[in-house]
């Protein structure tokens, strides 16, 4: 098997495509056989990207409250997950945690909003926010998230400095509609070319371990080959208690690594992210997978604590990677900074009168406890997703 996957991926360099037949080879190859998936992917990713991993950051505008029953996420209509809900940041705060991830070593910040789709005040407020973000850090990244866009709306956002418009097609168009109800596939595809004809760059991504069949997830995947989404997130659902799918755990680590490997050798030269559930569900094989994928999210999801930053951070540089768009000795400094508050973290007093180097109690309080508290969480699966209490929408630092 070994010289099968190697072949597909020296055919692919030459010039040649993989088939839905190579990719499900991919997803079905056995677990011993899982290093020499990698290593063929990883000549592809390095093919296109080097030891480069671009780090994004997520900047949760508006949480929960959203009318739509998307059957996996914590903030929909019927979700009794006890997660942050708050309306839209002020521009003011947005900037702040914005900039705690591009000072934290991110340079994509990608800003969420809740909800079916944006209103025109709702486009205002994020293109004013973008124009802040533009003139306040030169040379960052922005992407949009909204939901469903209307007329004009694209343009509104690319006028005014956005780069990438996320939508995410989420699963194959033949599983979409047992999963949500609210809106169907063709509304997805039509917002991704919305952002396509306006000019921003198009990222859309999957969910895997919803119930879908392995010939669903090379469905979804070459819907987005076609789709010529240029960064490809997948996630790997996080089963809230209090959502539908709560108690759903259907991924392994391994499993995992070939999903992310057929992603790499179906659309070699696309940004491919490890995105939510990544230290639930890749765990000890976080760094293996990025030698076939090429993205993360520093820090914190949504509405739920990655690993802190630092344990990101240095995930990468142990591994021979390096920040695209940071010089080395940035991303060098940006390590010895987090590595100086941690260690003035140990030892000082948190807000709940404990010592931070000893409590355990995860109150998600940011102090350092509870920060390594979240991280144990996120890295078992068999855990509910530890609840983010921190960020965007509280008064805590931001995990970045
Ligand atoms: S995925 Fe988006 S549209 Fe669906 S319920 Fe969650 S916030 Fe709402």
């Amino acid at each position: 098997m070994t010289t099968s996957f190697d072949a597909l991926a020296t055919r692919i360099l030459e010039g040649g495509s993989a088939t839905s037949e190579d990719a499900l080879a991919v997803l079905q190859a056995a677990d011993s056989d899982v290093m020499a998936v990698v290593a063929a992917a990883g000549r592809l990713r390095r093919e296109h990207f080097g030891n480069t991993v671009k780090v994004n950051y997520l900047v949760n505008l508006k949480s929960g409250l959203c009318p739509e029953n998307c059957n996996y996420c914590s903030q929909a209509l019927g979700s009794q997950a006890p997660i942050l809900k708050y309306s839209w940041l002020s521009k003011e705060d947005t900037l702040e945690q914005a900039g705690a991830g591009l000072r934290g070593g991110a340079t994509r910040v990608c800003m969420v909003s809740s909800g079916r789709g944006p209103s025109d005040r709702d486009i205002d407020k994020v293109v004013e926010m973008t124009e802040a973000l533009k003139d306040e850090y030169a040379g960052v990244e922005v992407c949009a998230c909204l939901g469903l866009l209307k007329d004009g709306q694209a343009e509104r956002l690319k006028a005014a400095g956005v780069d990438a418009y996320n939508h995410n097609i989420n699963t194959a168009e033949s599983h979409h509609d047992s999963i949500v109800q609210t809106h169907t596939y063709d509304d997805r595809v039509d917002t991704i070319g919305r952002a396509k004809s306006a000019g921003l760059s198009p990222c859309s991504g999957l969910i895997a371990g919803l119930g879908e069949t392995d010939e669903q997830l090379v469905e979804a995947l070459f819907a987005l080959r076609d789709l010529d989404a240029d960064s490809i997130p997948v996630n790997f659902l996080m089963p809230f208690d209090g959502t539908p799918y709560e108690n759903t755990w259907e991924l392994s680590p391994i499993r995992c690594v070939k999903i992310l490997s057929m992603a790499r050798f179906v659309c070699p030269d696309k940004e491919i992210r490890i995105a939510g559930g990544r230290e639930m569900h890749l765990r000890s094989m976080q760094a293996t997978a990025l030698h076939v994928a090429n993205s993360i999210f520093l820090g914190d999801y949504l509405t739920s604590e990655g690993q802190d930053a630092l344990t990101d951070l240095e995930m990468l540089r142990d591994n021979g990677f390096v920040i695209l768009g940071m010089e080395q000795t940035a991303f060098d400094e940006i390590i010895a900074a987090h590595q100086d508050a941690k260690a003035h973290r140990v030892g000082a007093v948190t807000p709940c009168g404990s010592s931070a180097d000893g409590c355990g109690d995860g109150c998600g309080g940011g102090c350092a406890t509870g920060a390594a508290r979240a991280t144990d969480d996120a890295g078992q699966s068999g855990h509910n997703p530890s609840i983010r209490r921190r960020g965007a929408g509280t008064e805590v630092p931001a995990n970045a």
